[in-house]
This record gives structure tokens, C-alpha cells and sequence, in this order.
């Protein structure tokens, strides 16, 4: 699903951000990156959509090699990966139903299926019956439940979610790691940058460390490993 060889990248002011990075993740795992603040884990997975260029190295998702992928090819990569973020980035003016729909627009399904398929995902997080709302009028833990529900519409075969729960509290958060389970539980791979020691002693999945752009541990239903 995932393989990357001796991944590095600089940004342009000369910060290293990743040193050396050697990781497969397979198809259907549920992987934790955790790791102090600026070391490396936004810029990897920004490597996962060709939002970052590395100076070298190789990076292969979906079975697609990034470094032969043409510049046309780029939104068919973005299409089979979907992002969550901290702060939810949902369109403000859009009602849930138009911000879910939306991305399925994109790629030109016909209506009916377009209104199946929002309907269905909304239904997987558990707001059916807010489909009418506009983001501010719903919660952080809803807001985040729509940004997964777009997410996941297209089907992805990968989630990258980045601090999901970095907004929300702790009884929100353990709702999004409810479905983002029952989400990996379909085959999806699930990766998830965390600060949470909570739940990543909690819910035991693999734990990738990375420190100054390197991956220092990776242990298969690892601890969190730092203080909080
Ligand atoms: P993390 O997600 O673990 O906090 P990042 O991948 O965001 O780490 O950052 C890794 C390093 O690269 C940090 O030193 C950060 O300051 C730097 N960095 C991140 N984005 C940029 C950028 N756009 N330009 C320059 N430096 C950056
Ligand atoms: P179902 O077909 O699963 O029973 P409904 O058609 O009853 O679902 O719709 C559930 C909710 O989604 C209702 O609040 C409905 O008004 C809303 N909804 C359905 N389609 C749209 C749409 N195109 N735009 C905005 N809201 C919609």
C-alpha cells in the first residue's frame, strides 16, 4: 500500500524536515505517527498526496510510483486518499450535505448516486439529520464527524488524518476513534499524526516515532512512548 525508501526533503529555507525515512505500510493497518511538535510527521504525510517533493528517495501509494506520477495524475493520487484535519476545514457557506457532496462532484458521479452515497456516509458518522446545517451550527466532534464523512465518500483506500481530535474533548475524541475503527474495520488503511498518549495506550494499534525526520521506533501495537 504504502512504501517509502530513504525519503529526504529540505524546505527551501534549508530545514531539514525528513532524514532518511524507510517504512511499508500495508493495506488495512491502523498506524499512529507520534513524535515532538516539527518533527516530521505533517511533512510526511504531505509526502503521501505530492503536496511535498522529496530530494530523493522513493514513495510508492496505491501501488502508483510518485516519482513517475505526471502532473495530470496528481488529483487521481488525491482522490484515493483522504485527509482529516485538526481544525476540520469545512466550507463555512456550504450546508454538510454540499460540503460532502461537493467532493464527490468532483468526480463527476451522476446525482442520484452523489445523493445514495452522502447520505450513506453521513449515516456512518451519525448525522443523518444534520444535513442541512452549515458547519457553525453544529459542535467540534460533529464538524469533525462531516470532515471524515467527505473524507471517506470517494472511497479511498487510504485516511490520513492529522490530530483529529487535537480540537475536540476527550469524550468527542473517543467518538472520531470509534469511527475512524469502523472505518479501518472496511480495509481502509487508517494513519493518524497524534499527541494523544490517552488514546494511543488506549486503543493499540502500530506506533511509528519519528524524531528530527527520522522514524526512531516502530513497534506493532505500541505505547505512546512520551510524556504529555
Ligand atoms: P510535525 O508535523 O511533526 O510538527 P513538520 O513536518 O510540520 O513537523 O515540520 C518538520 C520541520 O520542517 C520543522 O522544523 C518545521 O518547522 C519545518 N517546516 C514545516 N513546514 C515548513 C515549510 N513550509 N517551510 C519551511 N519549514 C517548514
Ligand atoms: P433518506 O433518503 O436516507 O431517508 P432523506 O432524503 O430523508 O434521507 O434526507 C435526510 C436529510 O438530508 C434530510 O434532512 C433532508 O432534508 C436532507 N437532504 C437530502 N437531500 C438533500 C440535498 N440535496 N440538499 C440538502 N439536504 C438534503
Amino acid at each position: 500500500m504504502i512504501d517509502m525508501q530513504d525519503i529526504y526533503m529540505t524546505y527551501p529555507n534549508g530545514v531539514v524536515a525528513l532524514n532518511g525515512i524507510n517504512v511499508t505500510i500495508e493495506q488495512g493497518e491502523f498506524v499512529y505517527i507520534v513524535g515532538p511538535s516539527g518533527a516530521g510527521k505533517s511533512t510526511f504525510s504531505k509526502m503521501l498526496l505530492r503536496e511535498e517533493v522529496p530530494d530523493r528517495g522513493r514513495i510508492i501509494v496505491n501501488n502508483k510510483d510518485l516519482s513517475n506520477l505526471k502532473m495530470k495524475e496528481i488529483p487521481y493520487l488525491r482522490r484515493d486518499v483522504g485527509m482529516v484535519y485538526q481544525d476540520f476545514r469545512l466550507l463555512p457557506r456550504l450546508t454538510v450535505y454540499e460540503n460532502i457532496s461537493f467532493a464527490l462532484e468532483v468526480i463527476e458521479e451522476s446525482p442520484k448516486s452523489i445523493r445514495r452515497r452522502v447520505m450513506e456516509v453521513l449515516d456512518l458518522v451519525g448525522l443523518k439529520n444534520k444535513a442541512r446545517f452549515i458547519p457553525d451550527e453544529l459542535s467540534g466532534g460533529e464538524q469533525q464527524r462531516v470532515a471524515i464523512a467527505r473524507a471517506i465518500a470517494n472511497r479511498p483506500q487510504l485516511l490520513i488524518a492529522d490530530e483529529p481530535t487535537g480540537n475536540l474533548d476527550p469524550e468527542t475524541s473517543w467518538e472520531i476513534m470509534r469511527i475512524l475503527e469502523e472505518i479501518n474495520n472496511t480495509g481502509t488503511t487508517v494513519i493518524m499524526a497524534t499527541h494523544s498518549r490517552e488514546i494511543v495506550n488506549a486503543i493499540k494499534k502500530r506506533v511509528i516515532a519519528i524524531e528530527d525526520g527520522l522514524i526512531v521506533r516502530d513497534e506493532h501495537r505500541g505505547e505512546y512512548g512520551y510524556e504529555a
